[in-house]
């Protein structure tokens, strides 16, 4: 197959070690920087350019857009779309699941597990909302924070006023959460590939630290996780249509509580620690859709 990795870092180690996978396996493969397409709309005709020529065709696009373009990235993607090119996420996917409310939001009305959260916007509002996600201690985040950035353990009513309020005088949008004590420092992310977990890893914080991000100093390990994880990890990708997914589940008593579900999910932790060939899971699953495909997910 002809496939192109959509990124802006050629040499991040996920995309050279998807390059790697799709070579090793026959495939032609390009890294295009997603930046530099120009996207063409005509009656009928939904065009690409790159690098202001004309792009040739494609079987497939692997999306690892960032956080930072997340507009352009996913009109990108969208544009792939229109022309029938299978993507490992849809561009619907991607700008869901960028927004901890929004990706939560639309897990919520599944039968998946979530931690209890509310949302809001007057001060007033804000006792009531934590306790109704059951009281102090409750976890603060930012709607849009990632490798832990903006997660804020908050003991005492008071001090969660204080942080809410904060960050809300300087137009910061955030969600209170109820704190999973049991799950106290850990976490497990599961790495989906179509419609199974292919590899997945707890990962437990060092110290006093309640954030179990890697970026933190977390410890991973290779985890074996059981069905009720696995099949909640592949509902959460199929729910927000991602085909390739990285999904973040605390564990608790009543099982898996989702957090987080991320659409371009690196692969060096996750390869280091379980010392599987992920890159290829991901390339053998792709070469295999373009050769048979699945239904086209939803669109949402
Ligand atoms: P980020 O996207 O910045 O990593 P997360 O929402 O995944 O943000 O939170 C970072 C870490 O904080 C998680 O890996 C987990 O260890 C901890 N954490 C987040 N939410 C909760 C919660 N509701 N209860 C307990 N721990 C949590």
């Amino acid at each position: 197959m002809k496939l192109a990795i959509l990124s802006r870092g050629p040499n991040c180690y996920s995309t050279q070690r998807l390059k790697e996978a799709a070579v090793s396996r026959g495939h032609s493969v390009r890294v295009l920087d997603t930046l530099r397409f120009s996207i063409d709309l005509r009656k009928g005709e939904p065009d690409l350019y790159y690098r202001s020529k004309h792009l040739s065709d494609y079987d497939a696009i692997v999306p690892r857009i960032g956080a930072s373009i997340t507009y352009f990235g996913t009109a990108v993607v969208r544009q792939f779309e229109q022309m029938d090119v299978f993507t490992t996420s849809a561009s619907a996917g991607i700008s869901n699941s960028r927004d901890k409310l929004r990706c939560l939001q639309i897990l919520s009305r599944h039968q998946i597990g979530i931690p209890a959260t509310t949302f809001v916007r007057e001060r007033k509002d804000i006792l009531p909302a934590i306790e109704r996600v059951g009281g102090v201690p409750i976890v603060v985040k930012l709607l849009e924070g990632t490798q832990g950035v903006g997660v804020i353990l908050a003991e005492t009513v008071q001090s969660a006023e204080a942080i809410i309020q904060t960050l809300q005088s300087t137009k910061q949008n955030v969600l209170i959460q109820r704190f999973v004590s049991e799950s106290r420092g850990r976490d497990i992310r599961a790495f989906v590939v179509g419609d199974r977990v292919v590899a997945a890893m707890r990962r437990t914080a060092q110290g006093q630290e309640f954030r179990s991000n890697v970026h933190r100093g977390a410890i991973a390990e290779r985890v074996i996780l059981d069905e009720t994880y696995c099949e909640t990890a592949v509902r959460c990708a199929q729910i927000m249509g991602l085909r390739v997914a990285g999904v973040d589940m605390l564990e608790t008593k009543e099982g898996p509580q989702v957090m987080e579900v991320n659409s371009s999910p690196g692969l060096e932790g996750i390869e280091n620690c379980t010392q599987l060939d992920i890159a290829g899971a991901i390339v053998d699953y792709v070469a295999a859709q373009v050769d048979f495909p699945e239904i086209d997910l939803r669109q949402r």
